[in-house]
């Protein structure tokens, strides 16, 4: 039957919330909880991309059949719940086999373009699986590929999706079918002009969401997961990190692209250009409530939330001529320029730069910005410094630049700790200082008692 669905809500649904039957069944009741949820996205099985990267990687034949097996197992497990197991174990048999003979191609001969067609095997399978968990619940449900919309340029592991063309495909290709039945798609994964199987990046699962709630005009994008909404900071850090109820999608962003995990950093930005509010929750426990971020929200607060991103290295570039060198900071960035490394931080002093390079959450391994062409072109014109081990702390907030008090409120509390960098000015809303990784989730827990309980 044909219907017309004048409020489309987009519902995500991520790694745990579909780890397993009884997460995909807690899941499923959620989606048909909601009339107004017409797309479910899905993330791969709680596991099973970090299995798929390492099989992309290249792994010798006894290590390879060994993932192969664990994965076999978690989707096995999930079909030995259905009442109808024969047409999908064949199906998952099929995509099981592709994920062989690609990791033996894996194990020859690595490429970003295997990798990506390797890895969308994850969300292939637990939205197949995810259709048969709603058709027992005799909901008319049907599985879409979301490479039919999710357009991208051909950055592989990383790829740009191409918001004009998704519009477009989404209008040809998902409108009309959404009006016919409940439709279930992976998120994470998409195509490029050539139709070759790309991917967003790690978490890129609530992007695809985002993106498709975009190309649909949603009126809101559900995002569920393993934590009841967006917390004062990591709730796996600080127990006592309180949710919020209301943020804004800037703040949401700043978050986001500081290492808070719950949402993937692009996630806002179609949000923000549609107006789409996204929600936050928990799908193992809805009944806590969650956490809506919309375009504004009220009474914003000095401080919002502590994040952390880890892990990173800081790279010291010192100009060889011992009196202030004129163009060094200009030379050096046309270096790293042309070396395609985005920037994340940076601070400078006369004579030496401090820079933090993008770490990039890319599934292929070959996107490592610190290459050893960029190093052997900067220590032919600098000396070079690499010190590793950090992590970056970062204060998300409002008008931190406008008042007094800020640096005293944060500093004093780490009176005890080895601060490696600051940056401070350049954004209102951020201040980020670089902690030796040992000492960095103490410092939050300090910062945390301090400014937020
Ligand atoms: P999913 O698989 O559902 O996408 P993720 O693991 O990507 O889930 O994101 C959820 C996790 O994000 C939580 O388990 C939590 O540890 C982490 N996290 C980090 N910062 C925050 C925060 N400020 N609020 C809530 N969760 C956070
Ligand atoms: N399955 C992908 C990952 O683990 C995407 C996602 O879960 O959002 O990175
Ligand atoms: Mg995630």
């Amino acid at each position: 039957m044909t219907r017309i669905y004048p409020q489309i809500v987009v519902a995500k649904f991520g790694g745990t919330s579909v780890a397993d039957y009884d997460a995909m069944n807690r899941s499923a009741t959620l989606v048909l909880a909601d009339d107004a949820v017409r797309l479910v996205v899905l993330s791969a099985s709680a596991g099973v991309t970090n299995l798929l990267v390492e099989l992309a990687a290249g792994l010798e034949s006894h290590e390879r059949l060994d993932k192969i097996d664990t994965l076999r197992a978690i989707q096995y497990n999930i079909i030995s719940h259905l009442k109808q197991q024969d047409a999908i174990r064949q199906e998952i048999d099929h995509l099981l086999e592709n994920i062989s003979q690609l990791a033996l191609s894996a194990a020859d001969e690595r490429s970003a373009a295997l990798s990506d067609a390797l890895v969308s095997h994850g969300e292939l399978m637990s939205t197949l699986l995810f259709v048969e968990v709603l058709r027992e619940r005799h909901v008319e449900t049907q599985w879409f590929d979301a490479r039919k919309v999710i357009r991208t340029n051909s950055e592989f592991g990383c790829a740009e999706p191409q918001v004009a063309s998704i519009e477009d495909l989404a209008e040809k290709q998902l409108r009309p079918r959404i009006e016919q039945a409940l439709l279930v798609t992976q998120g994470f994964i998409g195509s490029d002009a050539k139709g070759q199987t790309t991917t967003l990046g790690r978490g890129g699962s609530d992007y695809s969401a985002a993106l498709f709630g975009e190309a649909l005009h949603a009126t809101r994008v559900d995002i569920w997961t393993d934590v009841a909404g967006i917390y004062t900071t990591d709730p796996r850090i600080v127990p006592q990190a309180q949710r919020m109820d209301r943020v804004s999608f800037s703040e949401a962003s700043e978050m986001a692209t500081f290492g808070a995990k719950v949402l993937h950093p692009a996630t806002m930005l179609p949000a923000m250009r549609k107006d789409i509010p996204v929600f936050v929750g928990s799908s193992k426990n809805p009944a806590a409530g969650g956490t809506l971020v919309c375009r504004h929200a009220e009474n914003p607060p000095r401080y919002r939330a502590l994040a952390i991103r880890r892990k990173l290295t800081l790279l010291k570039l010192h100009s060889l001529n011992t009196q202030p060198a004129c163009g060094f900071l200009a030379e050096m960035f046309a270096v790293l320029s042309r070396h395609n490394t985005s920037l994340d931080l940076v601070t400078t002093s006369e004579t030496s730069i401090a820079l933090i390079l993008n770490s990039s959450s890319a599934t292929s391994g070959d996107a490592d910005t610190l290459t050893t062409s960029l190093l052997t072109e900067l220590s032919s014109r600098c000396r070079v410094e690499l010190e590793t081990g950090l992590d970056l702390v970062t204060l998300i907030g409002n008008e931190l630049t406008q008042v007094s008090g800020v640096c005293k409120d944060v500093f004093t509390e780490l009176d005890k700790h080895h601060v490696r960098m600051i940056c401070h000015g350049a954004s209102d809303h951020t201040l980020c200082f670089l902690l030796p990784a040992e000492s960095s989730d103490s410092a939050i827990k300090t910062l945390h008692r301090s400014l937020f309980e």
